[in-house]
């Protein structure tokens, strides 16, 4: 099945020989074999500068794709640059500014398309189609749907039409985005079975556009023999799924990996960079995809001839990484991707690296501690959302929690890399019985899970697994009396199973972001002493 030749340019001049010796009278496009390198990359989550190692970057990323271009151009070749989505968040520098210099640093790459992550839905939609605008090349994504109109509300496909060959990439993206993303963002799209939908959208454009080769560029996940586990199904699902020889290769993202079998249905999971990797292979679809944030370039050189495209060599080309073999060569930063790129790192830093308050103990952040208790910092953080709110008490989940702060000066950058999904802040104002009612939801949520909650001037006691003994302020909790509380916009649209308040007529969004909420915070309490939010006695579990 897996079919390596190397030296594959000596067996395109030696058919060119054959060609001119005897041949003459065939029409060219049907002999002469036609390379296709395709180029690809995934999950580049905010990484548009090279890390604190000089491990890759859009920069060196530049030098090593020109490269490649010149070399693939020298043979006449055609070149395609694509992404498998997950553009935004992860990087602080990166999202303060909407991830601008990612989007206009792909433009100056030469990107020809990509898929629609789930991260793209971290922002308001109005964001996505700013990145659109300074992105330059088609967004997509097929099954992707407006509830209202019940139309496709991304471009499903595009066409590229070079050198007499016809090539349509599609885009896809995971339908876990409507569990995992934004509800408040997401809440009037739909996501539809990816699979189906590729079958449809295949058959249809190969009538419309009749097509010489089909590529998907995918947001979906590889999961080895399509056991997706409590994901919905990916990459092996949807290649299974599709008419053999429909669909000729698979651009994936979003399981974050190097795809590189060991054996058949099983990825490896030992690779490191410069060992040989082998894409997956499902139903006559090659399924790729390039780890994350641009540590690697993934490189597919195939020919086309008479209808049947061949695989000829793939690789994982590392950008600078630390455990690559010595005998790769470091590649220089491009210059003028430098120029881009250097006055949004330099905004970026400049905004994170100021001192915004001192901090005399650690605040408890890690994910093996605020999904099983309350913390310090969970309740810190829902105390600064409560005061901005005017709220009697303050709620937030531990999976909105993503990292601790240790003692010491606090910067924007730390606060950042605490909350980075800029999430506004909500209140809610109900009865007491309603928030009797409510918290019966919430405070029950399972620990080991992000919907885990935590809580600030409020105290309460589990006893198996029913709400009792509620106070709010110290004082209990009067069915009567009117409460309100604060709680992330997140949590207010339904996300992670929580009950839903948008359109309850007590709720009110602020429009303030949740990072932000925190800075102004510590800013105003500083110097910050741990203890006083330290979560003793607050919530009794009673079984
Ligand atoms: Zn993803």
């Amino acid at each position: 099945m897996f079919d390596f030749r190397p030296y594959f340019r000596a067996s395109v001049t030696s058919l060119l020989i054959i060609l001119l010796a005897g041949c003459a009278v065939e029409p060219q496009s049907q002999v002469q074999p036609q390379s296709v390198t395709i180029l690809h990359t995934n999950d580049h989550h905010g990484r548009f500068w090279r890390n604190e190692a000089a491990e890759y970057g859009m920069s060196a990323r530049k030098t090593l794709i020109d490269h490649i271009r010149k070399e693939v151009a020298a043979e006449n070749g055609i070149l395609l640059l694509l992404s498998g989505g997950d553009i935004n968040t992860g990087v602080p520098e990166s999202d303060l500014q909407q991830a601008e210099p990612d989007f206009k640093g792909m433009k100056l790459l030469g990107y020809d398309a990509m898929a629609l992550g789930n991260h793209e839905f971290d922002n308001p939609l109005t964001v996505l189609d700013k990145q659109h605008q300074w992105a330059g090349f088609p967004l997509l994504s097929a099954n992707i749907y407006d509830k209202q109109t019940g139309k496709r509300r991304y471009q499903p496909y595009q066409m590229f039409e070079t050198q007499g060959l016809r090539i349509a990439v599609i885009g896809l993206t995971t339908e876990d985005t409507a569990k995992i993303g934004n509800p408040e963002y997401i809440g009037k799209l739909e996501f539809r079975n990816a699979a189906a939908e590729a079958r449809n959208l295949i058959a249809e454009i190969e009538q419309t556009e009749k097509p010489d080769m089909v590529i998907a560029v995918t947001h979906m996940g590889h999961y080895d023999n399509a056991k997706s586990g409590i994901n919905t199904p990916g990459d092996v699902t949807l290649a299974r799924a599709q008419q053999p020889g429909s669909l000729d290769m698979i651009i994936g993202g979003h399981s974050q990996e190097p795809v590189c079998m060991e054996e058949e249905n099983q990825n490896r999971n030992d690779y490191v960079p410069g060992l040989p990797c082998q894409p997956d292979f499902q139903n006559g679809t090659w399924i790729m995809q390039a780890h994350e944030w641009g540590k690697y370039v993934g490189r597919a050189d195939f020919t086309y001839q008479n209808g049947e495209l061949e695989l000829q060599q793939y690789q994982l080309i590392p950008v600078n990484l630390r455990n690559q073999p010595a005998a790769m060569p470091r590649l220089q930063e491009d210059q003028q991707m430098l120029s881009l790129l250097r006055p949004f790192q330099q905004v970026g830093e400049k905004k994170l690296g100021i001192k915004i308050a001192d901090l005399n103990g650690r605040l408890e952040g890690d994910r093996n501690q605020v999904r099983f208790r309350q913390t310090n910092l969970g309740r810190l953080i829902a105390a600064a959302q409560m005061h901005r709110a005017n709220a009697d008490f303050g709620l937030i989940s531990g999976g909105g929690i993503r990292d601790s702060i240790e003692a010491g000066e606090i910067t924007y950058k730390d606060v950042l890399r605490v909350q980075p999904f800029g999430n506004t802040l909500g209140y809610v104002q109900m009865r007491g019985d309603e928030v009797l009612d409510y918290l019966g939801h919430v405070a029950t949520k399972p620990t080991d899970s992000g919907a885990y909650a935590q809580f600030y001037n409020l105290s309460l006691r589990l006893k198996n697994g029913k709400v009792e003994a509620v106070r709010i302020g110290g004082e209990p909790l009067q069915p009567d009396r009117q409460y309100r509380f604060s709680l992330a916009g997140f949590y207010a649209s339904g996300g992670d199973g929580y009950p839903r308040l948008l359109d309850h007529p007590g709720y009110v969004d602020t429009g303030f972001v949740d990072a932000d909420v925190l800075r102004a915070y510590l800013e105003q309490h500083s110097p910050i002493n741990a203890a006083d939010f330290a979560p003793a006695g607050k919530i009794e579990v009673v079984n």
